[in-house]
């Protein structure tokens, strides 16, 4: 399969069969921009919405409108999508009882957001000043994060899981962990701590390969970039016996 990071936590990911996205966003604002439109889509089945917040959910509306594909997302985000001009037709719920798209065998597990600590929303908030906490304010408050899901999908036997962010619960780790998972793509950010909170989760998974994202600076200065040395160094301090495959901004891997 052909993997593309469009930045963020979004992907395009290719297979001989089918093609599909995950929380797909392009509007970076002040952050570096993205070579990736709405016709990027044209060929995309399917997008797959983890969690509701801007950074996942800001220009699938934009994206629909250009294209055939339907939206699988939870609860509150479905609503939210509709609200915002994505016809219902073209909306799926989000269930986790049953294959969602059968050609990749993809399934949803419910997990949950990771933390943001003071220290982070301290720094952020000095970061983006007065003026730029009032441009934030109704990214912040207008996408409500929703109900959280990961995707767990299989091509030619490799079994793949996608997480929207780095909140797993002790009982999903566990789930996931027995699901011997080949390629786990791993969101590296929100919190100070993310490179030793995501090195710990895992440990426990065990994927073969990591592939990080959402690490990139993706709608300064409200974000910033997070160091994958760090990330590195946590995972062998803790002895991860598998690979760390980083794939550059904006670019794409066969896997
Ligand atoms: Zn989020």
């Amino acid at each position: 399969m052909d993997l593309t990071w469009l930045g963020t936590a979004g992907f395009i990911i290719k297979t001989k069969d089918t093609e599909i996205a995950f929380d797909p966003f392009l509007s970076r604002g002040q952050g570096k921009p993205s070579p990736f439109s709405s016709k990027s889509f044209e060929n995309t089945e399917a997008i797959f919405v983890g969690h509701g917040h801007f950074d996942h959910t800001y220009d699938i509306p934009e994206i629909v409108a250009g294209s055939d594909l339907n939206v699988f997302a939870p609860g509150l985000t479905g609503k939210m999508l509709k609200m915002r001009g994505v016809p219902e037709s073209r909306l799926l719920h989000t269930v986790n009882d049953e294959i969602l798209f059968k050609p990749l065998k993809m399934r949803a597990f419910h997990s949950s957001h990771v933390h943001f600590d003071i220290p982070l929303i301290v720094s952020t908030v000095k970061r983006c000043g007065v003026k730029g906490c009032l441009h934030m304010l109704p990214l912040v408050t207008g996408y409500p994060k929703g109900l959280v899901q990961t995707y767990f999908f299989e091509v030619n036997g490799k079994k793949v899981l996608f997480a929207s962010t780095a909140g797993c619960t002790d009982r999903e780790l566990n789930i996931y962990r027995k699901l011997e998972i080949d390629y786990f793509l791993a969101p590296v950010q929100g919190n100070t701590d993310i490179q030793e909170i995501v090195a710990k989760q895992m440990m426990i998974i065990q994927p073969k390969v990591i592939i990080p994202h959402h690490h990139d600076d993706f709608y300064p200065p409200l974000s910033q970039e997070i160091s994958l040395g760090i990330f590195r160094d946590k995972l062998k301090f803790l002895g991860f016996k598998g690979e760390l495959l980083e794939i550059p901004l904006f670019d794409s891997s066969q896997i």
